[in-house]
Formats: structure tokens, C-alpha cells, sequence
């Protein structure tokens, strides 16, 4: 094996831009900076390449500061049709020669990575070739015998395989469900059909989620076309039928890739002129286009870039070049790496299988989440109030709301009463969580009950943070025998969990508690267990993000310091990820505690930081992270250390981080829990089986827990899991924050 060590490092984006490349490069290039590693941006992708010169720059540190929170890619991205010739990337082997760059972390497309593979592969010939001309000398080639390559996936369409995300689909998903929301209003005003055309040329994926995400009534993808020829009365029929049930508005989501069983293109016009005529109303057509991949980039997009970009690095310096190029990936929450090649060749494996009419093989080579959203959808668009089958059993469910307000209640409530009802059983409402319950405070629920609530924020249901005790547990028996409930849906934060645990352990004094009940994990402090993210939290991190982004621009002409105290309780997870996602010098949280030395060394950094010409600080603080330092007391102990040098402000974000409409990501993942607990009662309720159990998105799939298990699985003290995946990612945070070449070697 060869003992070579790269020491150049150039990074470059190409193809499509896709918000959250920007995220990408700094990452990259503060990475490779802090592990003492030289490196270069190439602007204009491969053209810059190609071109060389001005358009290979040196960075530091500061060249990538203050662009985590831009749309696009700041170091330009374009496509090059000379790199697609042997000519072309002969004279960019030669400029990177030049500029001794051996090795390349390229950002971009399937298009993009395909071409940096080619560029490997062809690298010694290339510089044999050079050499012959006599372009370069044949001690230059030998210099640089080799050339290391990793790929990150910046595509809006999540058309990759080999991750689960691409760096800007979630943000392209934000600005769909933002238009459709609007869309929405008016045409439920109206009583009209919207036909919203999405990209996707190949993958549905933004369809999909994007019809999730906003309730949509048909969705039609490339890689599974409707699987009848007369899909136009089908789905006519379906919006019909939805009308029948009470709906004002109807909304199509078309894939710009989808076709029908014969490979047929369906254009939005086509959709169109078939609703109009057989609905007999208005339809009208969006065709989202750019503005999908415009705006700020998404919490999720920045921090998946920044991770991708590390985990790219890291893997440079530990590779060896006679490996095979990786492709960086997102797995659960997990980054993960596999063979560029092979992922470029599946991806166009599913393109060629599309064409080829093989759709079952299109699909199947999804990601099992996207297949899953995918079944969870089709049911949905299928889903209308249904009477129980001749000898089923009409089951009661309740569905109550317990915890503080967590954006995304609301989305679970609808998709549970909606399932619930298509499946013939009839749903309550129970209002203000378990004080309500309590007292009765129920309401059987219809189709049209939840209408729209989607996309609100909030609790419809009403929300309290009681945890039923005493004689609170003597009328809940009574409520639940009077309403013979068969099982319980409980949608919350740590009280929610916390009662459904006392209930499951009174059954022996209470037999009416004999009943199954599940527990749909809300709350935006990401603090419950057996469910890497609670819904809510992402939300409230994008609500963090947004607001931190507006704070940071009031700044722009002075020397200050801000130190933003957000939610979380004792749980960081809100204030960590939102330090990397805004690009925070600090996040400060219960798990790691803070110390005075911590404050004093934090305070001389910064001041050495504005001595050399920085103007914005930004620490954040999670609410409790201590009980003395406080968001006060740091303020203060800033204000008078770094007097002359920087002022300080202090932003409480408060209860603005529970409110808002539900984030994609919210909305999809709470319909996907709510479909799972509906179905789980439903069975269980049928077996007489009254195991309780907790939800969630636990190491990339979903999965129950027995209620039994909550106190094993959490620290009852701290109200938090014992197990938190992401604190794994503080170093991580910490090198790109700048906290030291001290951390970064360590890690
Ligand atoms: P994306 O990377 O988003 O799929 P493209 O397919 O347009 O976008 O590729 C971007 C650029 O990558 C192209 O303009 C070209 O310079 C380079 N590229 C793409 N495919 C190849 C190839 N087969 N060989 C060499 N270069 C390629």
C-alpha cells in the first residue's frame, strides 16, 4: 500500500445548485483546515477546473464565513462541456497539478460524481500524457502519482442512491409546502382544483413527501405510474369522492417525470384538461420550477452539509488512493459512505428501469423510507369515512394531546381520526389532554373535523401538561368504561409518557385501563425516548435557525456579541444542532455542563476573535443548561470582559419555538407515526391485547417500545433518554465552530 498523505485539498460543486452546499464547502474547507490541510475552492465546478487560474483560490477560515445561511453555492457552480471531453480534463489534470491539489471533494449531482470518477481513472494517463507533450516534466507527475476523490450528493430531487437525503431536498420540500399552503387557502375559498407540478425528472421523491407533507388528494410519480389505463377516471373519481366528504379544494401533485404505464409523459396540461372537463370547475396549474431551489437553506440542509462535508474530509485523510471513491450518505441519522461508482450506476440503474417500463425494479430500489412514505400515501389518497364490514368489530378510539404544544399534534390528529374512520372504527376527540379527559371533555370526530389541520400549528385537540394521580385516575376509569373506549392515541411530550406509564401500572386498581394505548412522541425538546426525533423538534430548530439568521443580519455594522437562550429543558438537542445549523461559536447545554473556566476561556476567544477583525459573536445557551450561569449572568459576565472590544445582546427566544406551522419533515413524519399507531390499536384493540408501548424513528426505522421500558430507557431526573445519538455529534460541531486545533486533534 502506498504511504501517500494528501496535503491540497479542493473542493467544488457542480451541476444543479441545491441549498445547503454552502454549508457543504465551509465544512469542507474548516475541516481541512483545522487537520492541517491546505485548501482550495474551484469555482464554476469543473469549468473552473478547467479554466484554472483566478478560479482555483486559496481559502482560509474567514473566505467561508458568514455563508451558511445563503441559498445556492457561494464558490459558483456551472456545467462544463469541456470536462465531458479527454481534452478538456487533460488541461484540468494539468491545473491541478499546478496548483499540487491531490485530492478533490466534489459536490454535485449523479452527472457531476460520474465525471470525477472518469477523472480518477484517467488520472495517470492523463499526466502521462502531459508529460509526453511536454507540458509538465516527468518529476511534476511523479509528484502526484495520485488523485483522491469523495463525492457529496447536492441535489434537490433526492435522486441519489446510497443515502436517504440529498443536500437540498428538505429545503426544496420547505419551499413546496410553503406554496401549496398558500395555494391551499385560496382554493378552498374558491372550490378549485390546483395541479402542482414539482421537479423530480426520475424520482418522485418530492411529490411524495410533498404531497404527505400538504395533504394532497392524487400524486403521480415516474416510478410508479397509476397501474390502470384509465387512471384519469380513477383519479377523478378520488377527488369526487373527497368532495362528496366534504372538501373544498382539491390538490395534484405531478413529479415533472411522471408518465403513465406506457411511458407516456403526463404533463400538468394534461391533468388539467382532464379535471376540468369531467369535474366541470376551474383547475389551475402551478409549476413550481426555481423556486425550489431558492430561499435560505433548511436547519436540516446546513447541518447535513456540514456533517457530509467532515465526514468527506475525514475519510480523505484516512483513505488510501487504491481504494475505491466513496460517495458520502445519510442513513437514519447516521452519515454513512459507499462506492461512488456503484451508487452512480444504481441511480442510473432506476432511470434505465423507468424507461425500461420495470417499474416494480424502479421503486424497489428506493430508500426503504421513501417506500414506506410512499405506502402511507397511497393509503391516504385512498382514505374516505367507511361504514364497518359486515361482522367487524367497531372499535372507539380515543386520541388526546398531552404536553406542552409541539408543531405537528395537529397533522397526527387528522391522519389517525382519517385512518381511523376509513377503516370503519369511530374516533374521539378528547380535549386538553388528560385534565379534559378527566372531565370529560370528548367529542366524536368526523372526516371534516380535521380539516386543514395539516399544516396548523398548535393543538386543536388543546394540550396540559397534567399527569393524571389521585382521584383524576378514578374518573379516567369512569370516562373510559363510559365510552368503552378500545384504545387510546396519545400524541405528547414527557407528561404524555409519563401518564400513559402511570396508567399501565395502576391496571391492577383500575381494569378500565386494560386497554391498548400508544404514545406518537411530540415535543420540540427531542427528549423522548425509543425516537431519535420527537415531532416538533425539527420545526422548532427551523424556527430557531430562521430567527438566528434575522438577529445575525441586524448586526451588520457592529461589534457585538449575541448569546440566544432557546428551549430544550435539560435536553440540548435543540441548542446544539441550532449552534451548528447558525454557526455559533458556542452552544452551552445540560449535558456538558458549563464552568467558569469555560466562560473565561470562551470570552478571551472571542476577544481574541474581534482583535482580529471579527464583528459577530454568537453563543447559544439551552434553557437550562445551568442553574447559575445563566443567560443573565453570561451576558453580564461578556459585557464587562469584553468591554471595548465587543457589546452584548441577549435574545430569550421563548414560546415562539412551539408555535408555527409544522415543517415538512414534521408533518410527513407525524402522519407516518399516526398511520403505525392507528394501525397497531386497531389490531391490538381486535386481540383483546392491551400492550402499551411508545413510537418512533429509532436508528432508521420505526419502531415500538413496551411502556414498561420508559424508565429504564430514560434519565427520570433530567427528563431526557439515557441514549442520545446526537451527542455524538458535538466534537464535530466543536471543530467547526472554531473551538481549537486542541479539540480537533483530539477527536
Ligand atoms: P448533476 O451533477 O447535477 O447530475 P450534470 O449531469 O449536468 O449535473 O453534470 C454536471 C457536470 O459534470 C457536467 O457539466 C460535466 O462537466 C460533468 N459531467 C457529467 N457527466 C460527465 C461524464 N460522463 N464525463 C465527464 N464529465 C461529466
Amino acid at each position: 500500500m502506498s504511504d501517500f498523505k494528501p496535503t491540497r485539498l479542493g473542493v467544488l460543486t457542480s451541476g444543479g445548485d441545491a441549498q445547503g452546499m454552502n454549508a457543504a464547502v465551509r465544512s469542507v474547507v474548516r475541516t481541512s483546515i483545522m487537520r492541517g490541510l491546505e485548501v482550495y475552492a474551484i469555482m464554476e465546478g469543473y469549468q473552473g477546473m478547467v479554466e484554472g487560474g483566478h478560479l482555483i483560490r486559496k481559502m482560509d477560515w474567514d473566505s467561508v464565513g458568514g455563508i451558511l445561511q445563503k441559498g445556492g453555492t457561494l464558490i459558483g457552480t456551472a456545467r462544463s462541456d469541456a470536462f465531458r471531453t479527454r481534452d478538456g480534463r487533460l488541461i484540468a489534470a494539468k491545473n491541478l497539478l499546478i496548483n499540487g491539489i491531490d485530492s478533490l471533494v466534489v459536490i454535485g449531482g449523479d452527472g457531476s460524481l460520474t465525471g470525477a470518477n472518469i477523472f480518477r481513472q484517467e488520472w495517470s494517463s492523463l499526466l502521462a500524457e502531459l508529460v509526453q507533450k511536454g507540458e509538465i516534466s516527468q518529476a511534476a507527475a511523479d509528484s502526484q502519482p495520485h488523485l483522491l476523490i469523495v463525492g457529496m450528493v447536492g441535489s434537490i430531487d433526492n435522486d441519489m442512491f446510497g443515502t436517504d437525503m440529498t443536500i437540498g431536498a428538505d429545503t426544496a420540500l420547505h419551499r413546496i409546502t410553503e406554496a401549496v399552503d398558500a395555494i391551499a387557502s385560496t382554493a378552498s375559498s374558491h372550490q378549485r382544483t390546483f395541479v402542482v407540478k414539482v421537479m423530480g425528472r426520475n424520482c418522485g421523491y418530492l411529490a411524495v413527501m410533498g404531497a404527505l407533507a400538504c395533504g394532497a388528494d392524487w400524486v403521480l410519480i415516474p416510478e410508479s405510474p397509476p397501474d390502470v389505463d384509465n387512471w384519469q377516471d380513477v383519479m377523478v373519481e378520488r377527488l369526487k369522492a373527497g368532495r362528496k366528504a366534504g372538501r373544498r379544494d382539491s390538490i395534484v401533485m405531478l413529479a415533472e417525470g411522471a408518465r403513465d404505464r406506457e411511458g407516456k409523459y403526463i404533463g400538468s396540461t394534461d391533468v388539467q384538461r382532464v379535471l376540468e372537463d369531467r369535474l366541470g370547475e376551474e383547475v389551475r396549474v402551478t409549476v413550481l420550477g426555481h423556486v425550489q431551489r431558492g430561499g435560505a437553506p433548511s436547519a436540516f440542509d446546513r447541518n447535513l452539509g456540514t456533517l457530509m462535508g467532515y465526514a468527506a474530509v475525514e475519510h480523505i485523510l484516512n483513505t488510501k488512493p487504491e481504494f475505491e471513491p466513496v460517495v458520502i450518505g445519510i442513513r437514519g441519522n447516521r452519515i454513512t459512505s459507499a462506492p461512488l461508482m456503484y451508487c452512480v450506476e444504481q441511480t442510473h440503474a432506476v432511470a434505465e428501469a423507468i424507461k425500461e417500463k420495470d417499474y416494480e425494479t424502479a421503486l424497489g430500489l428506493r430508500s426503504p423510507s421513501y417506500k414506506e412514505a410512499f405506502r402511507t400515501l397511497r393509503t391516504f389518497v385512498r382514505a374516505l369515512p367507511h361504514a364497518p364490514e359486515p361482522g367487524q368489530r367497531r372499535l372507539k378510539i380515543g386520541v388526546v394531546n398531552a404536553g406542552a404544544p409541539a408543531p405537528g399534534m395537529n397533522t397526527a390528529s387528522r391522519a389517525a381520526v382519517r385512518l381511523g374512520l376509513d377503516r370503519g372504527h369511530l374516533m374521539y376527540g378528547i380535549r386538553n389532554g388528560f385534565e379534559g379527559f378527566a372531565q370529560e371533555d370528548i367529542f366524536e370526530m368526523q372526516w371534516m373535523s380535521v380539516n386543514g389541520w395539516s399544516s396548523m400549528g398548535g393543538s386543536e385537540l388543546g394540550t396540559s401538561r397534567h399527569v393524571p394521580k389521585g382521584s383524576d385516575l378514578y374518573a379516567l376509569a369512569r370516562t373510559i368504561e363510559k365510552y368503552k373506549f378500545d384504545g387510546l392515541l396519545v400524541i405528547g411530550g414527557w407528561s404524555a409518557y409519563e401518564a400513559v406509564y402511570k396508567l399501565n401500572q395502576e391496571r391492577a386498581n383500575f381494569p378500565a385501563f386494560n386497554l391498548p394505548m400508544t404514545l406518537l412522541p411530540a415535543s420540540i425538546n427531542n427528549n423522548l425516548p425509543g425516537a431519535d426525533l420527537s415531532i416538533g423538534a425539527d420545526t422548532a430548530l427551523n424556527s430557531i435557525t430562521e430567527a438566528v439568521d434575522k438577529i445575525k443580519d441586524s448586526a451588520v455594522a457592529a461589534r457585538r456579541v449575541f448569546v440566544v437562550e432557546v428551549m430544550g429543558h435539560h435536553c440540548g438537542y435543540l441548542g446544539m444542532m441550532s449552534a451548528m445549523s447558525t454557526g455559533a461559536e458556542r452552544a452551552y447545554i445540560h449535558e456538558e455542563g458549563i464552568t467558569l473556566k469555560d466562560l473565561v476561556r470562551d470570552v478571551e476567544d472571542l476577544k481574541r476573535g474581534f482583535h482580529s477583525g471579527k464583528r459577530l459573536g454568537l453563543v447559544i445557551r439551552s434553557e437550562f443548561a445551568n442553574e447559575v450561569y445563566t443567560t443573565p449572568f453570561i451576558c453580564s459576565l461578556f459585557e464587562e470582559e469584553g468591554k471595548g472590544v465587543f457589546d452584548v445582546r441577549q435574545t430569550i427566544l421563548g414560546h415562539m419555538q412551539q408555535g408555527g406551522q409544522p415543517s415538512p419533515f414534521d408533518r410527513i413524519m407525524a402522519t407516518r407515526l399516526a398511520d403505525r399507531c392507528i394501525t397497531y390499536l386497531i389490531e391490538h384493540a381486535i386481540k383483546n391485547d392491551a400492550q402499551s408501548g411508545f413510537i418512533g424513528l429509532h436508528g432508521g426505522s420505526i419502531q415500538f417500545h413496551n411502556i414498561e421500558d420508559f424508565p429504564r430507557m430514560v434519565d427520570l431526573v433530567n427528563q431526557r433518554p439515557k441514549d442520545q445519538w446526537w451527542m455524538e455529534l458535538m466534537p464535530i460541531a466543536k471543530v467547526l465552530s472554531g473551538a481549537g486545533p486542541e479539540i480537533a486533534n483530539n477527536m
